[in-house]
């Protein structure tokens, strides 16, 4: 089986990702390849950010391996949080925290359009190629819903009455910006030879 590095040590990622990819690659996690430096996200894009961790893992490993990353681009506020959506509250990545900010600089705006946007860095051989996958919608006032992670509560999909923490996981990861990124990068390792 051919082997490839998912540079995250994010078991709901790796599970979904396993499930996409089959059995023609065994996918292997940083812990699955003795990684467990905090690989530096100094960039000012998505796409340097996931350039940086591939290359990272091909650097000092050489193995082939791929790794994503994403960030909440809201049009009133210049594309903020964007590539600081982790940490857009401070360092201690609080999703409660990075909302609240979210809420209080989206007071009393009209434009709502914001966009989840995801970049995958595959690298393959040392050669790199780049997936990107968005998600439009509208940036609520308030919270709605539990479930999901990050700003879900916040951010309603274009088509759709509720909010990412209000649909079911099938649901939101057909149309979310990771699933449409990760489907193309599915896509292109089932027609890769190596
Ligand atoms: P990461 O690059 O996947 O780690 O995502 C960076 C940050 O973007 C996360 O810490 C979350 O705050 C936010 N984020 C990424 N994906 C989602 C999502 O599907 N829903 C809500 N927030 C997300």
């Amino acid at each position: 089986m051919k082997k490839l590095v998912f540079a995250t040590n994010n078991e709901h990622k790796i599970r979904e990702l396993k499930e996409l990819l089959g059995d023609e690659f065994e996918l292997l996690s940083l812990n699955d390849i003795g990684c467990s430096e905090e690989i530096p996200e100094t960039g000012a894009t998505l796409e340097i950010n996931a350039a940086q961790k591939s290359y990272y893992i091909w650097d000092r490993y050489r193995m082939n391996c791929f790794a994503d990353d994403t960030g909440l681009e809201i049009e009133a506020l210049s594309n903020e949080p964007g590539v600081y959506s982790a940490r857009y509250a401070g360092e201690a990545k609080s999703a409660a925290a990075n909302m609240d900010k979210v809420l209080e600089k989206m007071a009393g705006k009209s434009n709502r359009n914001g966009q989840f946007r995801c970049v995958i860095s595959l690298v393959i051989d040392g050669i790199e190629e780049q997936f990107e996958g968005v998600v439009k919608g509208d940036i609520l006032t308030e919270k709605h819903g539990k479930d999901g992670f990050g700003y879900d509560p916040i951010f309603m999909p274009l088509g759709y009455p509720l909010s990412f923490a209000e649909m079911a996981a099938a649901d939101k990861n057909r149309i979310s910006h990771r699933g449409r990124a990760v489907a193309k990068l599915v896509d292109y390792l089932r027609n890769l030879n190596i």
